[in-house]
């Protein structure tokens, strides 16, 4: 069977990327760091829903436990392949430069760009072998224009878009595609603290994104139709710079 790999699939984006990608007749392998329960009900709605889902806990961040991780599910699985990896997991720990830690700053891109890393070249092995392959990276608006107050964000989404244009070029003769999403304000966990009403005044469709409105650009990217496009990074903001 073939898979898509859905880092951080538990909640927000992660979580419609999963439920819509299962619609394309993918197995979905749910992967999430801690939220057991949101990441059971990901994998329980697309299973009642006829689809194909499984868990599989581990920390982006961390080179053990994604080798683990991945040294169980391809004992587990030696018939099938993962032919689709959406680098979704992320994190924000927002502070004015001034004023930030240390900690804070690594958090960020540990998440955002070793697990990028981690995960990626794990999963690119089978999918040059099988000369196919899909690769979406979810970066951010924060990444393009940089947002103060997220020196750290900013920095780990631009160079996880810079990393993508590179791994593009490196496997685009064995038709593997390697692309950025990138979106402005949309409805998640990350973004339940902000003040939507006022933020979203500087939207010009005027008005926040769903998470279906992501899962259906990267359904997109992960399917057969978009098999010139690679290298890219397509915004989804509503218009917003
Ligand atoms: P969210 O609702 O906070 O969900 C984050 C997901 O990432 C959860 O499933 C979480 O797992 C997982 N995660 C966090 N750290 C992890 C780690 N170290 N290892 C494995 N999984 C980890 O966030 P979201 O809004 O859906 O954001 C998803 C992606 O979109 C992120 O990369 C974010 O930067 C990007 N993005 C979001 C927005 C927005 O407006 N929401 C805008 C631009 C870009 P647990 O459930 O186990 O904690």
């Amino acid at each position: 069977m073939n898979y898509a790999l859905v880092t951080g699939g538990s909640r927000g984006l992660g979580a419609a990327i999963c439920k819509r990608l299962a619609q394309q007749g993918l197995g979905i392998i749910v992967n999430y760091r801690s939220n057991e329960s949101a990441a059971k009900a990901v994998a329980e709605e697309i299973i009642g829903n006829g689809g194909c889902a499984e868990l599989l806990p581990f920390d982006v961040s961390s080179e053990e436990s994604v080798d683990a991780a991945f040294e169980k599910w391809e004992e587990q699985h030696p018939d099938d392949r993962i032919t689709v990896l959406v680098n979704n997991a992320g994190i924000r720990e927002d502070n004015l430069l001034i004023f930030m830690q240390t900690d804070q700053w690594h958090k960020v891109i540990n998440t955002t760009l070793d697990g990028f890393f981690y995960v990626t070249r794990r999963v690119l092995k089978g999918m040059l072998t099988k000369r196919f392959g899909r690769i979406i990276n979810i970066a951010s608006l924060s990444g393009l224009k940089g947002l103060p107050g997220q020196a750290n964000y900013s920095a780990a989404k631009a160079a996880l878009i810079g990393a993508t244009k590179a791994l593009a070029q490196e496997v685009a003769a064995r038709k593997v595609t390697v692309n950025a999403v990138a979106p402005g304000f949309i409805k998640s966990d990350m973004t339940k603290d902000l003040d939507e009403d006022s933020l979203k005044k500087l939207v010009p469709l005027g008005r926040f994104g769903e998470a279906d409105e992501v899962a259906a650009l990267v359904a997109f990217l992960a399917s057969k139709d978009s098999s010139y496009i690679t290298g890219e990074t397509i915004s989804i903001n509503g218009g917003l710079y």
